[in-house]
């Protein structure tokens, strides 16, 4: 799986850094700086837990295969 930002979408709310901080680090202005762009099966649960709580919906998850 990758996870993908769109930085246009996001307004910096935090969450996805809060609840998977393994995966979304925060840069100076609090948005989220995506440190591994693939995603180890090990950290997909929390990565989609993440996206499922990102309130403008900014966080794309490709499965592998699409
Ligand atoms: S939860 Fe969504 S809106 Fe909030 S910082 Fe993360 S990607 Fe941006």
């Amino acid at each position: 799986m990758k996870v993908h930002v769109d930085l246009d979408t996001c307004c910096g709310h935090g969450r996805c850094y809060a609840l998977c901080p393994e995966v979304f680090g925060e840069d100076d202005e609090g948005y989220p700086l995506v440190s591994e762009e693939v995603i180890e099966a090990k950290q997909e649960a929390r990565v989609r837990r993440a996206a499922a709580n990102c309130p403008e919906a900014a966080i794309t998850l490709v499965e592998n295969g699409e």
